[in-house]
């Protein structure tokens, strides 16, 4: 894998060696710096740190989330970032998580997040889309072919570890799942 595609922006190597003077700096570096792909092998690594290293995640993404902004998520519904589509309609688009939790781990959107960067900001008008989310849960569910059960999640917000700001419904299964989360 080219160093390129490791680090989202520049980093020279007296900044990475730098950071890697302890284990705090270490993880503090894959959270700021590193994509999705190298967190996923943090967490297999040492899946605690890993868990804490969200938490930190999340914390930032909260404050520093500009909530106007596209996320990636409006990137994978114009195409311009792939993605493997599981499900699609004229509302909503389904992809898998690139970072799976289970054996089935599915990332549900609605296509036009007009104003929906988190549940908690839903009003009245998104009645019929957060509706149309819920059934097309079912419908994928039905296709992935979840006949033992799944859990759907919401993140919503810092202290529910919700990392990218466009409402998304997780849909998880494939696997027992335990009680309660974390
Ligand atoms: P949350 O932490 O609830 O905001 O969930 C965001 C989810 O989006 C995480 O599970 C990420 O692994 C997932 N994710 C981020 N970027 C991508 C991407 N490019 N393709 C698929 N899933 C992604």
């Amino acid at each position: 894998m080219a160093l390129a595609s490791m680090f989202p922006r520049p980093a020279t190597a007296l900044e990475v060696v730098s950071r890697f003077h302890n284990m705090n700096a270490i993880s503090s570096f894959i959270v700021n710096v590193a994509p999705t792909r190298v967190r996923s092998w943090h967490k297999k690594l040492c899946p605690s740190q890993a868990k804490a290293d969200e938490e930190t995640a999340a914390k930032a993404a909260a404050r520093t989330t500009d909530k106007s902004s596209p996320t990636i998520f409006d990137k994978i519904v114009k195409k311009e970032i792939p993605a493997t589509i599981v499900y699609e309609d004229e509302k909503v688009l389904a992809f898998r998580d690139i970072n799976p939790q289970a054996p089935v781990h599915v990332v549900l959107i609605p296509k036009d997040r007009d104003g929906l960067t988190q549940l908690s900001k839903s009003d009245p008008r998104h009645k019929d889309i957060l509706g149309h989310l819920l059934y097309s849960v079912k419908v994928i569910a039905d296709q992935e072919g979840l006949t033992d059960g799944y859990r759907v999640v919401i993140n919503d917000g810092p202290n529910g570890c919700q990392s990218v700001y466009h409402l998304h419904l997780h849909i998880l299964g494939g696997r027992q799942l335990k009680w309660p989360p974390g």
